[in-house]
Order: C-alpha cells, then structure tokens, then sequence
C-alpha cells in the first residue's frame, strides 16, 4: 500500500457520508464514474441492441454472443455454456485480490413484443417475445461498469478479480440454482445484481418469495372419445381435477403463497381421449421450509389425480428460487454510492414521454424520480402477501450478495406487460443503466480497495443471515436445467424478429431505425407485419 493511497483512503474516511464504512479513493472513484461516461455511446447501443434480439429463456443465443464478443475484445476471458445450459456463460479478467461476480438478467417475455418509443400496445411482431420487464438493460449496464472498473485497476495496479456472468431463463426461474449446484460461485468473494425499475435503491435482509416450478405430465390412454370413451384413460381429466383440487385448496393455504399454473399440453384433439397432458405449476411463498411445504401439496394433489383417474404422473422440477436476502454491508457501500450518483438528468422530453405512456395506457401519472430511494431495515416480523420471486436468492444465500435496482423504466407500469417496454429502448433506458453503471462501479472498487468491508460482508454472511434461515434448495443432484423450454417457440419467431434487429452502424439509435421521433408517438406505419406461420401470444414468467 502507497502511503498516497493510505492518505486518500483517509480522506475518504473523513469525507464518507457513513463514517463506519471505509471506502476506495474518491479520486479513483471519481475515474470510475468518468469512465462509464465515456461508455455513453456503448451502453445506448448495447441496451438497443439487446432490447431488439428480445430472446426469452434459455434462447439468449444472440445476446450472449453479442456481449461476450464485446468482453472478449477488451481482455475478458470467456467461458461458454457453463453449467450445462448452451447460453450461460462467464467472463472472467483480473489476478490475485477479491473476485466480485456482477451479474443480470437477459431473457425476456412471451408474447409481448413492443414498439419502444410507442405509448400505446403496438407489437414488433404479433406474438413474439418481447423486453416486457426491461431485462435488457442489465448486463450492458454491468459490461459497461466491468469495463470502467477494469480500466481504473489497471491504471492503479490494482489487485483484484472481476465474473460477469448472465442471467439465463430468469422468467422462468431457471439457472441460477444451477450455477450454484455446479460451483459456479466457488471462490467468488461477493457478488452484485443488477436489476431494472424506476428507482435508483438497494436493500438488505429478506425480500421477494422463493418459488419452485414444476410440470407433472399424466400418461393415460387414448381411445374414440365418441366410440368407445370407456377405453381410455383421459389425462387430460387428471390435469382438470389437480387444478379443481389446487383452487378448492387454496381457501386454506397461507394468505402469503401464490399457486399459478398453465396448461402445457391439453391434448390433440376432442375426438382423441388425451393419452398425455400436462399442467406446468409455479409455486411460491416467503421461506424455504413454507416453498416445500406448498410444493408437497402440489406433488400429493397430482398424484391423488392420477389416482382418480387411472393414469400415471411423471414430476418434472423445472426451475428454483430461493427467497431473497441482501448483505447489510454491502447494501450499506451500494447506498453512499447510489447517493453520489444521484437520479439521471431527465429532460423536458423524457418526462413528456413518460407521461405520454401513464395517461395513454392509464396507468397513475407520476413524473420520472428525482431523488434515490433511501435505504431502509427490514420490517422485523415480515407477513408478506404474494409477490414475484428472482433466483438470485439462489446466489444471495451463497455468498455475499446485493441487488442495485436501477431507474430505466417509468414508475406504475403493469409488470410481465407491453408497458414495462415501451420506455426500454428509450433515453430514460439509458440513462438509467449509465447511473446504475456508476454505482457498480464504485461499489466495485470499494470492495476490491478495502479488506475491512469484505470481511464485514462475509461475517454479515455468516452470522446474521444464517441466524435468520439457511439454503435449503429443492433442485436436486440429478435435476437438469429446462433447456427445452421457448426452443418451438424461437424456431417460429426468431425468422420474423431478425429483420428488426438494431443496426447500429447504419442507425444512431433503435427509435431512429424504427422511424420514431421521441417523445412523440409514431405517426405512420413503421414496419411491415409478417404474419407468422402458427400464432401463440401466452406469457410465462418470473
Ligand atoms: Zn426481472
């Protein structure tokens, strides 16, 4: 250590808001945050670029190549298909010090294509998959901040490790269970999420609901439903009753589960008795031991149903998540430097266009924010009542972990909804990852700088969070990743999506190549509709 290091570091003592916490060289952190400015550019183009590939769950095949050729060029060592899922992939750079993981999701929705820069429902293409939760802006963001940070370690000699890593089939709830099974997160000192909003905050302690996926698929008998019905065995019948089942059941769950589920397959055709079907469950709650206790209901009802029905169940655990849990120290970092970020510059323009969308789609009319959402404790005695889940959870209870919430997206949007794109390939999109670049960045290098903070993470790590619950996954040794999943659907789409791809070389930016003229509404036709060849507009998702 220089003693002008030991100096700054002083100062930065001193000059901390949160005197308790140490933190790396305001002058560093200063480099960091002018870096990520010099990436402007790269982040708008990366977030368009991505918003325009639109891949959902494990079909992030461009995207993947997309970002990692970017890493790859600036020294990033790439490793594809990690933990057996064809689109994961790391990228590592640094030696010697701490190894932080910066991680995000990339994969988007079912049947929500959206023109970006239109206020109202206008698909790309009809049924399609579109960015409907924003998903792509978070690894641009986190590419951009790997990028600036790279560059003030290197010009400092700065010790240290850097694994982005993506997250694959987030809507589906689907990897990173896996990345943790597989050791993914073997050696990995502390890791930050990024996830988009339309607020800039952080947190710690318990959040979000853990979730298991499951798909029971009954095997029965066919026969002519007309003819001799009493030769078969419907499964059809068996999914019905597990679903009647659940919902007459549901009177007596805890008021914070949620049960969900869709119908995967319901048979051929009505004059076939269904000899296969399948019913494909989400089921969630706030801890570990209340996601297995609901899931055994579930596996038990569908059981009873094969029963009542003279047919067979075959359980198929599709994806895991564990609830949530955030590092007091770490969130503690995050927030001094969200605080010194500050909100985005919004214009006159990107509020008009925000407004354009609350009162077009009637949704509450709220301004874009203008301050950081301050960090609050956890409520001591927690009674949730339903809400989504992120397999983060999975990587939070096994090392040190915080989600940056980042403010890209319009406040009071529908979630898993045209609504949440319309705004994410916008200058409020990019703006919002540049800022969020800028506290990862920082809180990075605070990591990276200053051992004492590594350590109270990892003791946060060891005592409280462990004092509170312990990782109790339900994804077992020989559970394989649903690599399947969205692959017909892609076959279909993908064609049809390629013409819309953002060309950066010809186009400034995607509203540009689109012909829209931000903040106002496109005027005229702006792409041809190819009809696709077979047409499936459901959503499924996180
Ligand atoms: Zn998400």
């Amino acid at each position: 250590m220089t003693r002008k290091f030991l100096a700054l570091l002083l100062s930065a003592s001193i000059l901390s808001p949160l005197p308790s916490i140490a933190v790396a060289p305001p002058d560093f952190k200063q480099e960091a945050i002018a870096n990520v400015d010099g990436h402007t550019k790269l982040i708008q183009v990366m977030v368009d670029t991505v918003f325009s590939y639109g891949e959902p769950g494990f079909q992030e095949f461009k995207t993947g190549a997309y970002l990692t050729d970017i890493l790859a060029k600036n020294g990033f060592k790439i490793t594809k298909g990690v933990a057996g899922i064809p689109t994961a992939w790391t990228a590592t750079w640094g030696e010697g010090g701490p190894l932080i993981a910066l991680g995000s999701d990339e994969d988007d929705l079912r049947g929500v294509s959206q023109i970006p820069g239109d206020p109202k429902v206008e698909p790309i293409v009809p049924g399609a998959p579109g960015h409907g939760e924003g998903h792509n802006s978070g690894m641009p963001l986190q590419v951009a901040a790997a990028l600036a940070i790279k560059a003030v370690m290197e010009k400092h000699h700065i010790k240290g490790r850097l694994m982005l890593w993506p997250g694959i089939a987030e809507e589906l709830l689907g990897t990173k269970a896996f990345y943790v099974r597989d050791g993914l997160f073997k050696g990995v000192d502390a890791c930050i999420f990024t996830h988009v909003a339309s607020d800039f905050s952080t947190a710690y302690g318990p959040s979000s609901n853990g979730m298991v996926s499951i798909e029971y698929t009954f095997h029965g008998k066919t026969a002519h439903a007309a003819g001799d019905p009493w030769d078969g065995h419907s499964a059809l019948d068996a999914v019905e009753i597990m679903d009647v089942a659940m919902n007459f059941r549901r009177e007596h769950l805890p008021l914070s589960t949620r049960t969900h589920y869709v119908i995967s397959n319901g048979g051929g055709q009505p004059n076939i008795v269904p000899g296969v079907a399948s019913v494909w469950y989400y089921f969630r709650d706030y801890t570990f031991d209340r996601v297995k206790s609901l899931f055994e209901i579930g596996n038990k009802t569908a059981d009873a149903a094969a029963m009542a029905t003279d047919t067979t169940v075959e359980h198929k655990l599709l994806g895991f998540a564990a609830p949530n849990y955030g590092n007091k120290p770490m969130a503690e970092l995050a927030f001094a430097n969200i605080q010194q970020v500050g909100m985005p510059k919004w214009t006159a323009d990107d509020q008009a266009f925000a407004k354009l969308v609350q009162e077009t789609q009637q949704r509450k009319v709220e301004p874009l924010l203008d301050k950081v959402t301050p960090l609050k404790a956890p409520t001591e005695e927690r009674t949730p009542t339903g809400g989504g889940s992120d397999d983060i959870g999975d990587i939070m209870w096994t090392v040190p972990t915080i989600t940056i919430r980042y403010p890209s997206n319009i406040p009071n949007m529908i979630g898993h909804n045209v609504t949440s794109a319309m705004a994410m390939a916008t200058p409020i999109a990019h703006k919002g990852a540049v800022a969020g670049a800028k506290a990862v960045a920082m809180t990075v290098l605070d990591l990276m700088m200053t051992p004492e903070e590594l350590t109270k993470a990892k003791a946060y790590f060891d005592t409280d969070q462990q004092k509170y619950d312990t990782y109790k996954p339900l994804v077992s040794a020989t559970d394989v990743p649903a690599i399947h999943v969205n692959d017909d659907y892609m076959r279909t789409y993908r064609p049809l999506m390629e013409p819309y791809y953002y060309d950066s070389k010809k186009y400034d930016s995607y509203l540009d190549q689109l012909g829209i003229k931000y903040p106002n509404p496109p005027t005229g036709p702006i792409r041809k509709i190819v009809p696709p060849k077979s047409s499936s507009t459901d959503s499924s998702g996180g």
